[in-house]
């Protein structure tokens, strides 16, 4: 069974095991689950190159970083120089990236071991996985059925084992929701604290990058490698980075838990609502107090958000023009028909979709009615969370309304698929800090997500009321046949 990453960078480190050795385990059950659909490219040759170089360190008796010989999957989205990156999308075939990602360069500085881009929805549109252009990746659990999006292969890489590490980025819920679907552990940062120099960028006020893992300790461990400063993104903060490893078993004893009213409503599956509860209620045992909240301005986070990702988007992707990334039509016999052809037969019909919407809302005469209303709408989501964490440390809720769905099955509606972001959105539209933690398996054997919430930059009170459940509901991740 592939060791978690704490463990992988103590026996490199030790000299128990070579980063080398490592990283060959993990490429031949990469190579042997290429069913998943979870990366779109293996870069053998570099992670091995990476992975002498590391076991070379040790050999010189020089120290080695918190993720020495970590083999780490990053989503499509973020830039590893001389490597194509592609986001998912046709359109970007062939775009080879000219630098390092922030978060890429940072766990490289600390030993990590980059082995591959993982597929993705087109741009980091989607819920699912089923819009990336490389087809879509299954849920290791049951391969009818989707891992979640947009991070879905990395969730579905640390689910089956194929690596123990996987970068995501989240702008609505897309670390969370695939961490949920996939049963394994996923870590939304507050807007700001982790750079976003290098990741292909879809809606600019809400992207996020963080770590997917098996363990709470592990993503803390990524948190702490890839947070902090970065002088190359003018959003990055400059609040000081704390030891997110230091706390995480202190427990939970006085921690105020707030059970959102609007987040345990009409739609939410009955399963996935017994395994919340059930999850809070083995805090309450812990020691935690738990109290009902309420977020009333909740039911107007999926449209503002729909409403506001797209208009930034539909911004961000202009520079997609044929011209300087990536496929350029073939076709086409003038400029305008280079930008059309290019664009037209480079973007999938999601992209297509939220372009068109986000073009309209900012468009004269639309702008006060539509992307004007949604802003004053994640103000006032903004000020519920705010008002929430006067009365307590972490909200506890769902991550999703249902476990793991069929692949297909909301394909063809897109409001639908929209829906199963209800709950991960509203944190998103704030900027605070959220994850999810498995919480149990539905009587189908799926896994169900805890989602925990916590103000800005209190990602340490987030990963130790996750080490606690964790410790307290084991999950028993995926049987090690699967793991091939
Ligand atoms: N599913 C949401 C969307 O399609 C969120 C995606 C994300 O977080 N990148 O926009």
């Amino acid at each position: 069974m592939t060791p978690c990453a704490a463990a992988v960078a103590r026996d490199v480190r030790s000299g128990r095991a070579s980063a080398e050795s490592v990283l060959r385990a993990v490429l031949r059950k990469a190579r042997a689950r290429k069913d998943l659909g979870a990366f779109v490219r293996l870069l053998e040759d570099q992670a091995l190159a990476q992975a002498r170089a590391v076991d070379a360190k040790r050999g010189r008796g020089e120290t080695l970083g918190r993720l020495a010989g970590v083999p780490v999957a990053v989503k499509d989205n973020m830039l590893v120089r001389g490597v194509e990156t592609t986001a998912g999308s046709r359109l970007l075939q062939g775009h080879v990236a000219s630098y390092d990602a922030a978060a890429v360069e940072r766990l490289l500085a600390e030993d990590a071991v980059i082995i591959g881009h993982t597929n993705m929805d087109e741009f980091a549109m989607g819920s699912s996985t089923e819009n990336s252009a490389f087809g879509p990746a299954r849920n290791p659990w049951a391969p009818a059925r989707v891992p979640g999006g947009s991070s879905g292969g990395s969730a579905a890489a640390v689910a089956a084992g194929l690596c123990p590490l996987a970068l995501g980025s989240d702008t609505g819920g897309s670390i969370r929701q695939p961490a949920a679907f996939c049963g394994v552990v996923g870590l939304k940062p507050s807007y700001g604290r982790v750079s976003r120099r290098g990741l292909i960028a879809f809606a600019s006020s809400l992207d996020q990058i963080g770590p997917l893992a098996r363990t709470v300790e592990d993503a803390a461990l990524a948190l702490s490698v890839i947070a902090g400063a970065d002088p190359g993104d003018s959003t990055c903060s400059a609040m000081p980075v704390p030891d997110y490893l230091q706390d995480l078993g202190t427990g939970v004893k006085g921690l105020r838990v707030g059970l959102p009213r609007e987040y345990l409503a009409a739609g939410l599956d009955p399963e996935v609502e017994a395994a919340v509860r059930a999850a809070v209620e083995a805090l309450r045992v812990l020691g935690a107090e738990v109290r009902e909240v309420s977020l009333p301005h909740t039911r107007y986070a999926v449209s503002s958000y729909y409403i506001l990702a797209p208009a930034e988007a539909s911004s961000n992707l202009a520079r997609f023009d044929g011209v300087r990334y990536g496929r350029r039509s073939p076709a086409a016999r003038s400029l305008a028909e280079l930008y059309e052809l290019s664009r037209g037969e480079g973007f999938g019909p999601e992209v297509k979709r939220r372009v068109m919407l986000g073009t309209y809302v900012l468009s004269a005469g639309y702008y006060d009615a539509y992307y004007a209303k949604a802003q004053r709408a994640r103000t006032l989501i903004k000020a519920d969370f705010a008002a929430a964490f006067q009365g307590v440390d972490v909200l506890a809720a769902p991550v999703a309304p249902t476990a793991a769905f069929a692949l297909g099955e909301k394909s063809a509606d897109p409001v639908a698929m929209y829906l199963s972001d209800v709950y991960t959105i509203p944190s998103s539209m704030a900027g605070n800090a959220s994850l999810s933690v498995p919480c149990g398996l539905t009587k189908g054997g799926l896994p169900i997500g805890l989602q925990l919430i916590a103000d800005s930059f209190c990602e340490g009170t987030l990963l130790r009321a996750a080490a606690a459940l964790e410790a307290a509901v084991p999950f028993p991740g995926l049987p090690e046949a699967d793991r091939a």
